[in-house]
């Protein structure tokens, strides 16, 4: 079991150099905390940008997704190819060393889930694994993706522009079936067509092998390389027996505590109890590993801030702009909001005449404003949320 002083920190350790480790870093100190920062990354990279990996990076328009180049002006300890292994009482063990701390912060976020087989397979977490993906990505080439989630998508948009044979592999019956239901997964699957990609929906895989993927039933598809996008876990089996509760993550309460005084959470590693939704919930969007770190940072200095966002994500695929905030499961009725066929429209989630979900496809507008219905609680006119000419903030019931 670990413990950590009630007085005032000096010493804060931050595990995880990725977003939400860095923005602790910068809250921390923009809230005028001058004791010690350590932040431990397993990374040889300082902190950067993940979202750009599949999207511009892939595309070549962009090499590098630093964060900030002046991060040694944040007065850090910076600790880069240096992994956590386990804490004791106000210690935490690397592969290198040891750390004390007064106050914890984790924030190691998530890694890849890979297939069984024999066969080699790529991932996009990493800056290093976009960069070497991209350099294999050659006109011809036969890139098969294992997934049509949002990475897949992404990766399949940047590969079939530079020219690749694309084969995406799905189990459900359609594209993002668990992030946005089949219904309306279902209405992105003509997108990759449009754009050369060959999707196999329902299909399932056994396993990678050199040279391709065993499909379920029998089948197999040859591929140069092979990219599995099927989801990440939370990178929290260093903590296993360390006293720190674990449940889809790193539990924690709707102050990002977590069971262990002094110990907080945030970012793609942390399952945080939302007040809002009355349940413990784990996102993986960038926008929560933006800006939980500020409630981390305020409670680190003893104030009792609670985090509690409208959950909000965006991709880019298929040259369209999509936009998601809110949560649909539990929604009653599904609305869309102007024809799929155009191209900007959108699908709208009530539940007991609330907004509580909302998808904007190339309509940022839509998404600001149905955002701020979702957060508002107020109820909904259907006809009106249905109808793409009447703006969303007027689509108040009346
Ligand atoms: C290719 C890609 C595209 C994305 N696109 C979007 C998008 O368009 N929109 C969106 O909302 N979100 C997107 N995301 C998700 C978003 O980037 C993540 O939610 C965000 O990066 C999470 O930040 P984090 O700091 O919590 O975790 P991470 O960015 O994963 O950082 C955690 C860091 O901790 C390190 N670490 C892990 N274990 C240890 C350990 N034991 N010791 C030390 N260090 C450790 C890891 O190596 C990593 O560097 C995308 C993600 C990827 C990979």
């Amino acid at each position: 079991m670990v413990a950590a002083s009630t007085a005032r920190p000096e010493r804060i350790v931050v595990v995880g150099g990725g977003l939400a480790g860095l923005r602790t870093v910068e809250e921390l100190r923009a809230r005028g905390y001058a004791g010690a920062v350590t932040l431990v990354g397993a990374e040889d990279r300082p902190p950067y940008d993940r979202p750009p990996l599949s999207k511009r990076l892939m595309a070549g328009q962009l090499d590098d997704t630093t964060l900030r180049e002046d991060v040694q002006t944040l007065g850090l300890e910076l600790r880069l190819g240096e992994t956590a292994t386990g804490l004791d009482d106000g210690v935490l063990r690397t592969d290198r060393g040891e750390h004390r701390f007064d106050r914890l912060v984790l924030a190691t976020g998530a890694t890849p889930v890979a297939l069984p087989g024999q066969g080699g397979q790529r991932f996009l977490r990493t800056m290093d694994d976009a960069l070497a993906l991209r350099a294999r990505l050659r006109p011809g080439m036969r890139l098969a993706i294992v997934g049509a989630g949002w990475i897949g998508a992404e990766l399949a948009t940047a590969a079939a522009a530079r020219g690749c044979r694309v084969t995406v592999v799905e189990a459900a019956a359609t594209p993002l079936a668990a992030a946005l239901g089949g219904e309306i997964g279902g209405l992105t699957a003509g997108w990759y067509a449009a754009a050369g990609v060959d999707l196999r929906l329902g299909q399932a895989v056994d396993s990678v092998q050199p040279g391709g993927l065993a499909l379920a039933g029998g089948g197999w598809l040859a591929g140069d390389e092979v990219v599995t996008a099927v989801g990440v876990r939370p990178a929290t089996g260093w903590l296993e027996g360390s006293g720190v509760a674990l449940d889809n993550g790193v539990a924690a309460d709707e102050q990002l505590r977590t069971s262990v005084p002094g110990v907080f959470a945030a970012g793609d590693c942390a399952a945080f109890w939302s007040l809002r939704y009355r349940r413990r919930l784990r996102f993986e969007h960038w926008d929560v590993a933006l800006r939980a770190p500020a409630v981390v940072a305020a409670n680190l200095a003893g104030a009792a801030e609670v985090y509690d966002p409208v959950p909000y994500f965006w991709s880019e695929q298929f040259g369209r702009m999509v936009q998601y905030a809110g949560q649909h499961q539990g929604a009653d009725r599904m609305l869309l909001r102007g024809d799929p066929a155009e191209p900007r429209w959108g699908a709208c989630w009530l539940a007991g005449g609330v907004l509580v979900a909302l998808l904007a496809v190339d309509s940022p507008r839509d998404l600001g404003q149905g955002r701020r219905l979702i957060e508002a609680g107020t109820p909904v006119d259907p006809a009106r949320l249905a109808d793409p000419a009447v703006p969303l903030r007027d689509a108040a019931a009346r």
